[in-house]
């Protein structure tokens, strides 16, 4: 294939044409009736929730996961927190307990610093750094349970200084909530935690319902529905970013062992049916080990439906002259997530432009940094790595700037502010200098 050829196989759609499960569609048809569009239900859902508040969200919370909370609240309550710490185990929690702090560790090494600086005339300058004071974490429920994204978006926010950290979370049909998920919660030090999920839970942070309080960002992945609605709800407040399926990206030479490229790709396409596994190579003899290997480890993952239906919508192994022409093709591609598996990955690293995370060398595999490594997994998906940063702790922030002047060093720029003033056929503007020059 041509190169171009090449780089319109590794494009991914946008959000809105993201492809439907078949399942999914269903569920649409039977929900809301009719051939709707996953943006149409999902500006149904937010409209709804955002003029009926808890009624609204528990509805739809019935009709499409099928837990019934009417005349209950949908809060996680103290003793279903407790319950949830008692049902964990015990090493699992030790390992929650190494995650956090690894997280935590990393993410204060982000911290921004508020400054201060002295200007002529002994004006003064400056920018504070604060903390949002609240903010709604989203964490995915619908097919898995994930307590490391409560990890990932809420230790960041708690370093950063955020005072109420909202959580919500799909229930399952019996109205739980997973206990690994709640107690990764209590641990990582989220202050409420709601039963929903979908387009509803991300409306009901936005506007604020009658139980749950307006927050002022939304942060975290989720399936098209949520991020449509993050979509939908921007300028409401914040979002962090637009996040779709998971993606691998590696790039090997013949040094690499082809037992390990096989287990990181099938890691990825054991998330989502659209989930996206690609090896680029400039050896064909790994890319054949490679392939050979991806169908021996498939054969025996308990996952095995939904990884093999990603590797065979968006599997690809390519062969390239050189390690430029890789590279040139993961900048093309922007994934998620980058694994640079050659002789000396350091060399190739100044040449990366445009990925989530780049994870170097055989023994730094992708799902270290999933879990426990550090660094954020909340990444930028779908080729938006070129614009968006990983969740970071000045996500959950806000800079502020700050001005001091002296008579002296405002008389000495007055003629140029007027100046820019008039110019701009601001008088009002010009004026506020001049009465002071008085
Ligand atoms: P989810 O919580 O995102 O979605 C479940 C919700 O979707 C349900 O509560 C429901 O409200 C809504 N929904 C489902 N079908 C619907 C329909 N037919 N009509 C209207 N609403 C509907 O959980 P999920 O579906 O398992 O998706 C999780 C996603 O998050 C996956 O794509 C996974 O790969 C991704 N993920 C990403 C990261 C990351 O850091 N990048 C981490 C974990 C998970």
């Amino acid at each position: 294939l041509s190169a171009r050829e090449v780089i319109n196989l590794l494009k991914k759609p946008a959000f809105d044409e993201v492809r439907l499960d078949d399942r999914v569609k269903a569920g649409i048809r039977r929900n809301f009736g009719a051939d709707l569009t996953a943006a149409q239900v999902v500006d149904k859902i937010v409209t709804a929730v955002r003029a009926g508040g808890d009624e609204a969200v528990a509805g739809f919370t019935k009709l499409i996961d099928g837990a019934d909370f009417s005349g209950k609240s949908f809060e996680v309550s103290p003793a279903e927190f407790t319950a949830a710490r008692k049902a964990v185990d015990d090493k699992v929690l030790a390992s929650i307990r190494l995650a956090i702090d690894n997280v935590r560790r990393y993410h204060t090494e982000q911290l921004p610093k508020s400054w201060l600086t002295y200007r002529e005339h002994g004006a003064i300058l400056g920018q504070n750094c604060l903390p949002l004071d609240r903010v709604g974490i989203y964490v995915p429920g619908g097919t898995a349970a994930y307590p490391s994204s409560v990890i990932m978006n809420a230790v960041p926010a708690v370093v950063a200084g955020v005072k109420e950290i909202l959580m919500a979370v799909p229930p399952a049909r019996d109205g739980s909530v997973n206990p690994y998920v709640l107690t990764a919660a209590r641990e990582a030090g989220v202050t409420r935690v709601f039963k929903a999920g979908g387009a509803q839970a991300v409306a009901a942070l936005a506007f604020g319902t009658e139980t749950v309080p307006k927050v002022d960002k939304i942060t975290g992945p989720g399936n098209i529905f949520v991020t449509l609605a993050k979509k939908a709800v921007y300028g409401y407040c914040d979002i962090d970013m637009l996040a779709g399926p998971s993606e691998i990206l590696i790039v090997a030479d013949h040094t690499a062992n082809a037992r390990y490229i096989a287990a990181d790709l099938l890691s990825q396409a054991e998330h989502d049916l659209l989930a996206s596994s690609i090896l680029i190579t400039d050896s064909p003899a790994l890319a054949g080990q490679v392939a050979a290997e991806v169908e021996a480890q498939l054969a025996v993952l308990p996952r095995q439906e939904i990884a093999a239906a990603a590797l065979t919508g968006n599997g690809l192994i390519i062969v390239v002259r050189d390690m430029a022409e890789a590279i040139e093709l993961a900048n093309a591609s922007a994934p998620e997530h980058l694994e640079i598996l050659t002789a000396d990955p350091f060399q190739q690293l100044p040449y990366v432009r445009h990925a989530g995370a780049v994870f170097l060398g055989p023994y730094s595999p992708e799902p270290l940094g999933d879990y426990l490594a550090g660094p954020n997994h909340v990444l930028p998906t779908g080729g938006t790595a070129r614009f968006y940063s990983v969740l970071n702790v000045e996500t959950f922030m806000k800079r502020t700037s700050i001005i001091a002047y002296t008579k002296a060093a405002l008389s000495g720029v007055s003629a140029d502010v007027i100046r820019l003033a008039t110019a701009e056929g601001l008088e009002a503007h010009a004026n506020a200098i001049r009465v002071r020059g008085e």
